[in-house]
Order: C-alpha cells, then structure tokens, then sequence
C-alpha cells in the first residue's frame, strides 16, 4: 500500500529537503519504520533510545491523530496520508538547560509527569507571541510568564486608560498614560526575570506580519477587530504555525486552536467577516472584566500544551462559554475544502489587504467618520518647492528610517508604537504630513490625530515608496 507521508519543516533537512516522502506500508508504525530506513538521520527525531515514537512527535492518519486510532497499528490504505507534527514548529531544537534557582522556582511543574524536567525545558526553550496585550492578553501574558516560555513576545501599540483597568489585570492604577508594552515588559519581568520579553509595538500589518511572527513557535490571538484576527489567521497559515485562537464580548467567549497542518483554520470556521458595524466592539458592547481572565487562560494553557505536547489540544474543537448560564459547549470543527487559505487549492497565498476585506473604510480600528485627507508625492513635493511650512511626520520603525527619509525636508522620526503617547510633541497649529513605506500605518496615525483635535492633518499617499517613484519620474524628466 503506497501511502505519502508529510514531513513537517524542521524535519525537512534530515529528509534530503523533501516535505513529501511515498512509502509502501500497511500500518502508521510500518510506514514511520520504512521513512527512518529510508532516511536514518530522521530516526533519532522520531524515535527515543527506547524504540519508541518520541511523545512530543504526533502523527495524524489524514486528519485523525493515531493515537485516538490505533497507535502505530493504525491500518493505512492506498492513497491515505500521514502527517509528522512535532509538538511546536520550529521545536526540533534541544531543550535548554535549567539553573538551581529555576528548579526550585518551577519545582511544581517538575514533578508531574506530564511536564518533568523534560517539559520544563522545553517551555524554556520555546517562544510565544501574543498578539494584543489587552484583558485577553493580560492574563495570558501572567501565566506563560509565570511558567517560564524561555520567549514571550508582544504585539500592542496603545496606551494604558483607565477604562482597561477593570479586566486588564497586566496594569495597574500607576501605569495608566504609560504605553502598555513599557508597562506589561516591567510586570513581567518581575513575574519572572528568566522569560526574555519581546516588545513590538506596533500595529500589526500585511506588511510586517509574516516578520514579526515568524520566530515564534506559537502565535496566541485576542485581538478585537476582524482584519487582524484575519490577518493573524492567514500569516499562521502560511508560516505553519499554531494559532491559539480567543475571543470575547460581553459575558461570551470562545476559543480554539488552529492549527492548518492537521485542523482547520479561522477561515475554515468563518469564511468572511461580518459586515462592518453589525458586531459591536467590547468598547461599544461592553465585556465582564472576570471573562477576559477565564478565555486568556484558558488559551495560556492550550499554548502551554502545545509546547508540551501534552494531552489533547483544541485543535478542531470550537469551546463556547456563556458566564451568565456558566455553561459551556463543545462544537466539533472541520477543514473546509474549499478554505480560500488552507484549503486543497487556496487563492490567498501571500498577505492581502485585510481592511479593504473585512469592509474597513480606512486603516484605523473604529476610525473616524470622514477619511484622513491624502496629499500625492508630487503635490507635496510642489508645495515644498514652493516654501509652504510643513511638518512631516515618518512613523516606521527607526531601521526603515535610516535606509532612507525626508530629513532634508525637516521630516522627524515617531515610530507608530509611540505615536499616540509622543503626538503631544507635534503642534496642532502647524499642517501636518504624515507617512510610512506604503500609506497605511499613516493613515493610523493621521486619524490618532485628527481624533485628538489636529484639524491641519495630511497621509501621504502610497508613502515613500510614491515619493521615490515621484523623485525618479521627475528626475527622468
Ligand atoms: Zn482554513
């Protein structure tokens, strides 16, 4: 019996760079033995000095993990296929070691079986993204911190108000005015100095997405807007990572983990976003400040579980949670087929524009009614010949900045993780230009400010990159 057997990434290398492998097999145990004779490197990352399949490798006969089968006597047909995951992406890498005082301080892990010294680790080992440091993110943030994921890495651009303080229980009254990541890095590295924190304040875009998410091992989402929970779903996708999905809104939550190698996706469970407005915020809607607390956990531990592969993940399970009824229900999720992303023949196979498709009007989460004025690179460049006073603003990062800017022109430099704590520098009775690379994280931080007041408020259109094009279409003539 031919089957074809999936070799995930990190495997690849040990596998003469093959992602596919065929082998001839009745059973997942003759099919994984045929794969090791054929490869002998892949052995050791499959099988322990024991004979047996490592614990932390699962494999799935299509789209049913084997051990919920027959172990390795699970039978194979013709044509079936069987997929490697290891416990985390990117988790082939050895565990790293543990000092006297981080024994002691993880002494309750350690002596569980299902952690032990080896789970321990492992979680040192590994790195963790959480995306948005709000009432989901709080929580998760504590304990992942807490139980020593050796990287913990977070994605927030706002600012501590004192409306988050009912559920974010990351802050507390002192921080408020403070930028949350400023804030959350000191919580946590009191929590727990051996966890390496990870700032990126920034919004997280089609743009930088793929980058920002890339080292880490597990990405946790709780974001609450539809074209970054989008966007979130569809950069795992493509990078094969796990998503530990969150979200909640009112005295309801849900969670998941997506995981498109053996489950499905966001996407699969809701192809397209509601229309915008139909689903109020929590700012709009309200939220109990207790529910944030019970999801995010919930996701710290489906994230923890992972790392550990240990005991069975949420994969292709949907869990619901009414507060006021303290009920929970269990929906069972399929693949879509026909997922535009994960399925058998995608159309979205790169980033793509996540607020034009989730039906955003502009960049900004709950933007303002009338759109942010744009000025084209030729109209500024004219205007600036001309000695009209402008300010420009460039709000990318300070590496984009030093390969090239508008210095000459007397632009200054407010990446867009600081642009609402510093937009106090600027001068509201001065005309203001602001840009990035393309015009979208302007377009964020021209409607930050025209909601703080700024009348006399320009986006660049299509950023430096048009002002480049404009300077070399001048230049030719
Ligand atoms: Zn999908």
């Amino acid at each position: 019996m031919s089957v074809i057997v999936r070799i995930p990434t990190p495997l690849r290398a040990y596998a003469g760079g093959q992602g596919e492998v065929a082998v001839e097999a009745a059973t997942v145990g003759e099919a994984l033995a045929a794969l090791a004779e054929r490869h002998p490197q892949l052995r050791r990352h499959l099988y322990g000095d024991d004979g047996r399949l490592r614990n932390f490798v699962n494999v799935y006969r299509n789209e049913d993990d084997v051990r919920h089968l027959e172990g390795e006597r699970t039978p194979v047909r013709a044509g079936d296929v069987l997929t490697i995951v290891p416990s985390i992406a990117g988790g082939a890498g050895a565990p790293a070691e543990l000092s006297r005082e981080e024994l002691a301080r993880y002494s309750r892990h350690i002596v569980m079986p299902e952690v032990g010294l080896e789970g321990q680790r492992r979680l040192k080992a590994a790195s963790v993204l959480v995306v948005g440091a709000g009432g989901l993110g709080s929580p998760r943030a504590l304990y992942l911190a807490a139980a020593g994921v050796g990287r913990l890495g977070l994605v927030d651009f706002d600012a501590v108000d004192v409306t988050n303080l009912q559920r974010q229980v990351l802050y507390g009254t002192s921080d408020v005015g403070r930028p949350k990541l400023e804030a959350a890095a000191a919580r946590l590295r009191d929590v727990n100095p051996h966890v390496e924190v990870v700032p990126h304040p920034v919004r997280l875009t089609s743009e930088n997405a793929l980058e920002v998410l890339a080292p880490y091992d597990v990405v946790v989402d709780g974001t609450d807007n539809f074209p970054t929970r989008y966007l979130v779903n569809d950069a795992c996708v493509l990078l094969g990572k796990p998503n530990v999905y969150g979200s909640i809104f009112r005295f309801e939550g849900q969670v998941s983990v997506f995981d498109a190698r053996r489950g499905p996706c966001y996407r699969c469970l809701f192809r397209e976003p509601p229309p915008p407005g139909l689903v109020p915020s929590c700012a709009e809607g309200g939220v109990l400040g207790v529910l944030p607390g019970i999801i995010g956990a919930l996701q710290a531990l489906e994230a923890i579980k992972l790392i550990l592969g240990a005991g069975d993940p949420l994969v292709g399970r949907l869990l619901l949670f009414d507060a006021l009824a303290l009920r929970w229900r269990e929906l069972r999720l399929r693949k879509d087929p026909a997922c535009p992303v994960c399925g058998e023949q995608p159309t979205i196979r790169e980033l793509i524009d996540y607020e034009a498709f989730c039906g955003v009007p502009s960049a900004a989460p709950g933007g303002a009614e009338e759109g942010v004025p744009e000025i084209t690179a030729a109209e500024l460049r004219r205007r600036l010949e001309r000695g009209d006073r402008l300010t420009i603003v460039d709000v990318r990062e300070p590496e984009e900045w030093a390969a090239g800017n508008l210095a000459e022109y007397g632009a200054r430099l407010i990446p867009v993780g600081e642009f609402v704590e510093r937009m106090h520098e600027l001068d509201s009775a001065e005309e203001i230009v602001v840009h990035c690379r393309s015009g979208r994280r302007s377009a964020w931080a021209a409607e930050q400010l025209r909601a703080a007041g700024f009348r006399k408020v320009w986006n660049l259109k299509g950023g430096i990159l048009a002002w480049e094009e404009e300077a070399e279409a001048a230049a030719r003539g």
